[in-house]
């Protein structure tokens, strides 16, 4: 892990908006939606609106967008799961220890954390609860189902509409705050998975709540696993078929794709959709090709639709184990896009303008 690009905790929270920093004597301004907004020479307006009534929901309540604006907020963690699914024992058991990780990350800025899995990835909705209240931190917990390989099997035999009256009514039961992750097994949808992205795309239009998918490159890409390179399109034409709106879904992990010029990402976002570079900081791809991508989207003017995030799913990346600890999205990350050059305003946006955006929703 490359610890000489961490920011330290002041120089973060002074970058993202946060109360602590000195050394960039950063202005923070309330935009015309109550948003704060990083300007460090010239006034800047933000452009980071929410509907009337639009809110976050986390674990412990219903948050304004403008109250999560005080640091970044990563979109598809793991806080709490045991995956493969047989495991009997996962480093998430230890409640006690994930809440002082997580308190940690609050300490490096981090405003919001949404945990990716579900009951097929045996996440705890207690052990999140008990995160966010003792950590301090928000906490979004996810909804729906992973791949072929963990669906329960009644899934066989309930249809799209069924499947989507269960989503329904455990995101109100569960306060869930997104679908997510959403994933498949192999290069094309199973019939299942088919059927479970149109449940979700179905539950998202009833609920208001967003979507973030996982993608079939996941492992390491040089394997001969013959996968098609626009798995990730088709993920989005089955949501979109099924009703979903584009710019409320996020493809996940487009920085698994080997894609240096980020077509597929480019192609995604020209279709409104946000795009995940949601494993950055995890080994299976260098940075430094994430990094080119994410540089292509803005360019490109797709800087509004880019998410980061760091599936944090592995022991050595805990704090404890001498790892960079459930904000290395943004501490080990971030630091790396600046030095290529991306501005602290787009990085701003990136970290905490775009997922409040992803997942600020008018409950029906
Ligand atoms: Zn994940």
């Amino acid at each position: 892990m490359a610890n000489h690009h961490r920011l330290t905790r002041r120089r973060l929270l002074a970058l993202l908006g946060g109360s602590a920093g000195i050394g960039l004597a950063p202005t923070i301004r309330a935009g015309a939606a109550g948003a704060a907004v990083f300007g460090q020479t010239a006034p800047r307006q933000t452009s980071t609106t929410f509907q009337p009534g639009a809110i976050i929901r986390t674990l412990l309540k219903d948050m304004p967008p403008a109250d999560l604006a005080g640091g970044p907020v990563l979109f598809h963690e793991h806080l709490s799961m045991h995956y493969p699914p047989q495991v009997k024992e996962h480093f998430t058991d230890d409640v006690a220890m994930m809440v002082e990780e997580v308190r940690a990350a609050g300490k490096d800025g981090i405003a919001c954390i949404v945990d990716g899995g579900h009951p097929d990835m045996t996440r705890s909705l207690d052990a999140l609860t008990r995160i966010a209240t003792e950590s301090g931190v928000a906490i979004v917990a996810s909804g729906g189902y992973y791949m072929q390989r963990t669906y329960p099997p009644e899934i066989a035999a309930r249809s799209a509409d069924q499947i989507a009256d269960d989503l329904t009514r455990e995101a109100a039961a569960q306060r869930l705050g997104a679908f997510g992750e959403i994933g498949q097994q192999g290069g094309v949808l199973t019939d299942d998975e088919k059927k479970v992205f149109q449940a979700v795309a179905k539950a998202h239009v009833r609920t208001g709540l967003p979507v973030f998918t996982h993608n079939a490159y996941t492992g390491t890409r040089t394997t001969a696993n013959p996968v098609p390179h626009d798995a990730a399109l088709r993920q989005l034409d089955v949501l979109e078929a099924a009703g979903a709106k584009p710019e409320r879904m996020a493809i996940g992990h487009i920085c698994c794709l080997d894609d240096p010029k980020a077509e597929i990402a480019q192609q995604l976002a020209k279709r409104g959709a946000f795009v995940g570079f949601d494993r950055v900081t995890i080994p299976i791809v260098p940075d430094a090709e994430r990094v080119v991508m994410i540089m292509a989207m803005v360019e490109a003017g797709y800087a509004g639709h880019v998410l980061l995030s760091s599936d944090f799913a592995v022991a050595n990346s805990l704090k404890k184990n001498g790892g960079a600890g459930v904000g290395q999205a943004a501490t080990v990350f971030g630091p790396m896009l600046l030095k290529a050059g991306l501005t602290e305003a787009l990085l701003h946006q990136i970290l905490v303008d775009n997922p409040r955006r992803f997942l600020a929703f008018v409950p029906k």
